[in-house]
């Protein structure tokens, strides 16, 4: 038993990062943090379906959240001229 599965386990969204976790929605790309520019809550995002997991949330559910819902409908495009990158290297 030499497998470590992360399996029903809520990841803090720091560590899902340093593990690399790989968008459950799409799998084409990984979770990264950003957050909206100017406020402190960072989030988990797929920069290739922008799908869109919070704090606490489970990590190996798939979610229901897309950026631009969770941004409050912005005009299309706008979106990511409204978030930011958190570096994950610190
Ligand atoms: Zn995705």
């Amino acid at each position: 038993m030499n497998e470590t599965v992360i399996i029903n386990y809520r990841l803090p969204e720091e560590l899902a990062v340093i593990k690399g976790i790989a968008c459950l929605h799409c799998g084409q790309d990984w979770l990264r943090s950003y957050r909206v520019k100017g406020k402190g809550n960072t989030f988990l995002l797929c920069a290739e379906c922008e799908s869109v997991w919070l704090p606490g949330q489970d990590l190996t559910q798939d979610t229901d959240d897309y950026l631009s819902e969770f941004l409050g409908d912005p005009p299309t495009g706008s979106q990511w001229d409204m978030i930011e990158r958190v570096d994950d290297n610190k």
